[in-house]
């Protein structure tokens, strides 16, 4: 055995899901087809053995015995320990899915915090790290921590386990084509921030995507029915800003901005800073960041975390303030213009406000009141609680896809081309 955790996961990845969309019918290759429909039978009954593949796939013996021993050789499918089954004698060896074949880096945003994970393709975390940024740092500080914070999580890599990509999902606006992360909020003083020379020096690929729009993309791969239409993902909590997509894209510009609804000037004349340096910002009346000082104030500290925010607001009553009504009332504003102009059939709504039934509720209500005619009527509002969480699969499943899929079938041109 290459590795010493455990070869089960404790419920399906959602990679064997995607993996089971593999229009395997159309694969020119009936070996390749074998392949698929033998990885994924180990997937789906892990432990399985070679005689109840050939009952339940109706291959024959000598296939699955070759395409069995191919997929060990390519070291996608491990046999349990001899431990385990001496006792019983061979040759009815358990197969698992190795899912330790590769791993990728995913890093995000969490208030002022950037976080890197090491996961692999069925959503186990392997190790973490994170490293808060003072919101003075500018690109050097950032790209010090990010490669920092990148090498702590790769010294946890394993033998025998590959590195496909370090996945960044950032706040703000980034360009993904350039891998340049052009502007956040958070750090003024980032701007333009190439991760190539972080590339060089980490010799590991590295992508880097808006997180919301790798939140949304996660979504749409958990719940089909979100490919269906308009989905609209909002999230109010240290930023506020959104994600669209239709038909199950994600919609987003050239330039890599979209949907930055935190930064429109929603008061003009309000002398109240926001930390882009505008005045005036939706973010500078409602997000976690601005209501910090009101929460201390009335409540005493609050968290800046979102995730320990959660539990200050369920023992503190900060939702019957008159400075939270004001903040639900402005975003309320903003998400009815988001709601006007991009008429979503759905609005998944997420952030440590919302985890509140009755802020939601509340929320729900005023941006129906304040929708024109005819929008928001039949616009479904939901909360998602676990929004955060999908920052590490969704940022890396795209890479564990490709790579199972064109490790099965390398023969075959479509499954073949690079990421
Ligand atoms: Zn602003």
């Amino acid at each position: 055995m290459e590795s010493d955790r455990s070869i089960i996961p404790s419920k399906v990845p959602l990679l064997v899901d995607l993996l089971a969309e593999m229009d395997v019918d159309q694969l020119p290759s009936p070996f390749d087809q074998h392949r698929v429909r033998i990885f994924h039978a180990i997937c789906r009954s892990p432990g399985i053995t070679r005689k109840d593949l050939i009952a339940y796939l109706e291959i024959r013996p000598g296939t699955v015995s070759t395409v069995v021993q191919q997929l060990t050789a390519d070291r996608l499918v491990l046999e349990a320990p001899l431990s385990s089954h001496a006792a019983r004698g061979r040759p009815e060896i358990p197969l698992y899915p190795n899912w330790m074949r590769w791993v990728a880096v995913s890093v995000f945003c969490v208030s002022m915090e950037l976080h890197a994970v090491l996961i692999n393709g069925a959503d186990e975390i392997l190790a973490e790290s994170t490293r808060e940024v003072p919101p003075t740092a500018d690109n050097l500080e950032i790209e010090d921590s990010l490669t920092d914070l990148v090498n702590t999580v790769l010294s946890n890599v394993q033998r025998g386990s590959e590195v496909l990509a370090v996945s960044l999902s950032v706040a703000g606006i980034v360009n993904s084509a350039t891998k340049e992360w052009i502007f956040s909020a958070r750090w003024p003083r980032l701007r333009h921030l190439s991760l190539k020379r972080m590339q060089e020096i980490l010799k590991v690929n590295i992508v880097v995507k808006r997180q919301l729009d790798v939140q949304l993309e996660y979504a749409m791969l958990r719940d089909r029915r979100l490919r269906d239409g308009n989905t609209l993902l909002f999230h109010w909590g240290y930023g506020i800003g959104g994600a669209f997509a239709r038909n199950g894209s994600v919609v987003t510009s050239h330039t890599g901005v979209f949907c930055q609804i935190g930064h429109v000037s929603v008061y003009p004349e309000s002398a109240k800073t926001c930390i882009c340096g505008r005045t005036g910002c939706l973010e500078a009346d409602a997000a976690l960041w601005a209501l910090a000082p009101e929460m201390a104030r009335t409540h005493g500290p609050a968290p800046q975390n979102e995730l320990e925010l959660v539990e200050f607001l369920s023992t503190h009553p900060v939702s019957t303030t008159g400075y939270f009504r004001h903040a639900l009332k402005s975003v309320a504003q903003a998400l009815s213009h988001l709601l006007a102009i991009l008429v979503p059939d759905r609005v998944l709504m997420y952030g440590p406000f919302l985890q509140n039934r009755d802020v939601a509720a509340s929320l729900t209500a005023e941006v129906r009141n304040l929708s024109p005619p005819f929008v928001a009527e039949s616009t479904v509002f939901e909360t998602v609680p676990r929004a955060m969480s999908w920052n590490a699969p969704g940022s890396t499943l795209a890479y564990f896809r490709h790579a199972y899929e064109s490790r099965l079938v390398s023969g075959n041109e479509k499954y073949r081309q690079s990421m």
